[in-house]
């Protein structure tokens, strides 16, 4: 079975943000470079924890669980009309100038 891909992370050695970062079958982070040719493997949980933070936020693939949501509606409904503005009765007061 192929190791698991976290994501994409940055190689310590040579700089290149193509490299990968996959879990073992430990569940320890493996770093594969293929730019360099650089794979290393944490052997403890603190150096898979330095492996993980050099992640690249973005993952390889979507995670499956999680199906973007399906673009929204674009059309908009039509406004009501405005409510016509009944005028304010001024009944009372209609004598004073
Ligand atoms: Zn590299």
């Amino acid at each position: 079975m192929a190791a698991e891909t976290i994501g994409r992370c940055r190689c310590p050695l040579c700089s290149s943000d193509r490299a990968r970062l996959s879990l073992a079958k430990s569940k320890l982070s493996v770093l594969t470079c293929n730019a360099c040719n650089f794979q290393g493997f944490s052997r403890s949980d603190r150096s898979d924890e330095k492996l993980r933070a050099l992640l690249i936020a973005e993952p390889i693939e979507p995670p499956r669980d999680d199906p973007p949501a399906p673009p929204a509606p674009v059309a908009a409904a039509p406004q009501p009309a405005p409510a016509p503005r009944t005028p304010m009765s001024w009944g009372v007061l209609g004598h004073v100038i």
